[in-house]
Formats: C-alpha cells, structure tokens, sequence
C-alpha cells in the first residue's frame, strides 16, 4: 500500500512493539496534535503485519495527550443528549458484562479502569475488584466509587501470581508502548483458568479503509498500535492465550462509523474541527449547519443499518472484543 521506508522517522525509530522487527511500510500519515507540532506515520511491520505509529510520543507529550478532559471532563448538559447517552451506556455495560462468559463472581482487575464504571458495575453484582489507572483525575473518579485503585503500570502493583479470575483491558492496549510485555504481566496475575478481555479499535474496518486518517478511532498519537482481528490473535497466542470468543458488532459502532464519515465528507471540520457536534453545533455558522443538515442527518440514518451490514458482509466493524483463555505453561 506505501513505499518502503528508509531512515529514522523523528529522533526515535520505533521498532515493531510485538516482534521488533524494523522494517515497516508507511499507510498514512497523520498530522499530530498542535502542541507536537510534528506529524506522526501509521506504519504496517513487514514481518508480522501489526499497524503501529511512529514515532512513540515522548513523555511529556504523552503527558498533555491524556488531560482530565480526555476521561469524562466534556459532559453536555442538554437533557435529551444525556439521556442517550445514559442508554448508550447501559448497553455498553451489557455487552462488556456479556464477554465475561457467564463466569460467577470472583476477582477482577480492570487495566486503565478510567472512571471505573465497569468495575463499579462488576461490584454491584458480588465482584471483588481492582483498578489501575494512568491519570490522576480518572483514578480520583473511580476511588470516588470505592474502587481501589493502582496508579501506574501493572508490574508496579506487585499483584501476586494467580490472584484474578478475570483481567480486562478495554481500549487500553492499543494505548501501551509494550503491549506484549503487559499482556505476559496479566498472564501471570490470571489464575489458570483465568479469563482475559482485550476491546480495541478495529482497523480492519471497512470504514478506515474509506475514511483512512478521518477514521475517528484511529486516535494518533494516544493509539500506538492498530490492531485487526488476525494481528491481535498473534499476540495473544504469542504471549499465551487462546481466544475463545470474538465479538465484531457494538452497538456504540454506528456513531464512530457515522462520526468518521463526517470528518471524511469535511463537514465536522467547518463545524469547529471537533467531534462534539452536539454541543458546538449551536456556535456554528449558518452554512456549516446547513451543511451539517443536508450530509449529517442522511449519514446519521444511515450508520445504524452500515454497522449492522458491515459486521454481517465484511466481518470487522468499529470495534473488536476478545474473550481468552491462558494456554498451559
Ligand atoms: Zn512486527
């Protein structure tokens, strides 16, 4: 798809972060936060095929990537707004709920917990749950919900061997520089028949294929890697899980799909260059709204029954979520 590249990207060549190998081909460039103020490349490793960015965003650009307002700060206050996005989250907790299994209740450990929702949820039905969180003010939020929280990364916990029944990472790996290092960590705090859920980003979606850097999960610099269905089975399996169930449609799908179709059309652009169409859309001028009208509404009609045919005619959607079981030693 891209030509070969030669030489360093930035200062910092980031070599693959699954199997080292160096050699990578440039899919797209991305223009990066304007705090960065340099652009950032999704490359596809020629040896395992894994999407990765590069180059790693340093610490102190990381820092300023994850702000209080990334975990929850922007909360519209018109009603009916909340009130969909109460039911959007009920959902979500159903279908998280729903890639545990069935298992009974026993102890979890939710890997950048955020708010800690889930875990708030997994309590409320007998779980005894643990949290680690990277931000100081999404960690406040979950302690705020008697949550225990971690701050730091998981080796740092010191979590004796064996002691969860179930670890989940939603939207969190594709956040990690080491991603298989962490996932060979959660091995080892997994109980043998422990159950680990991995929910990332797709980017064997239809979608990124139309929509590329306009793709809304796409998210560079904070994703840094892009998983797909076939390199996220190859971690797994190569850091010891076998994957038992895999789940391709998410209700929430239809908005990243209608969201990235937007960005594509130019239409969020002139409306504010944000996503929050909702609430910046009473700011907007005249002709951005007439814009966002003539294209949004169709486009928002038609997300719903794309997202269903998608994940039915292509197999992948927004989303992929990934229940697996530790592989004996
Ligand atoms: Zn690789």
């Amino acid at each position: 798809m891209g030509a070969e590249e030669s030489g360093p990207v930035g200062n910092e060549r980031r070599v693959c972060p699954v199997c080292a190998a160096d050699q990578a081909r440039t899919l797209l460039a991305v223009a990066g936060p304007a705090a960065s103020g340099r652009p950032y490349t999704v490359v596809t490793c020629s040896a395992c095929e894994l999407r990765y960015t590069r180059p790693l965003p340093s610490e102190a650009e990381l820092a300023a990537l994850y702000t209080a307002e990334y975990y929850g700060g922007r909360r519209p206050r018109r009603l009916s707004w909340d009130t969909l996005r109460g039911l959007a989250h009920r959902v979500v907790m159903w279908q998280r709920r729903r890639a545990l299994l069935g298992r009974p209740p026993g102890r979890a450990l939710d890997i950048g917990c955020g708010d800690g929702d889930f875990l708030a949820e997994l309590a409320r039905r007998g779980w005894r749950v643990d949290g680690i969180e990277y931000s100081d003010a999404a960690a406040a939020l979950a302690r705020g919900k008697g949550i225990a929280v971690h701050q730091g990364d998981l080796a740092s916990a010191g979590f004796p061997s064996g002691a969860f029944d179930v670890v989940t990472l939603w939207h969190v790996l594709e956040h990690l520089p080491e991603p298989a290092a962490a996932l060979a960590e959660v091995r080892r705090v997994l109980r043998p028949d422990g159950l680990l859920v991995v929910e990332v980003p797709d980017s064997a979606s239809l979608t990124f294929r139309l929509c590329r850097e306009h793709w809304f999960p796409l998210d560079v610099p904070r994703h840094l890697q892009h998983f797909t269905p076939a390199t996220l089975g190859a971690l797994l399996e190569r850091v010891g899980f076998a994957p038992v169930r895999r789940q391709s449609f998410h209700a929430a799908d239809c908005l990243l799909s209608f969201i990235s179709f937007m960005s594509r059309l130019g239409v969020l652009g002139r409306l504010g260059g944000t996503h929050y169409f909702v609430t910046e859309f009473r700011r907007a001028r005249p002709a951005a709204k007439a814009g966002f009208l003539a294209l949004g509404l169709p486009v928002g009609l038609l997300s719903l029954p794309y997202s269903v045919l998608n994940t039915l005619v292509a197999g992948s959607n927004e989303t992929l979520t990934v229940t697996a079981r530790k592989t004996a030693e």
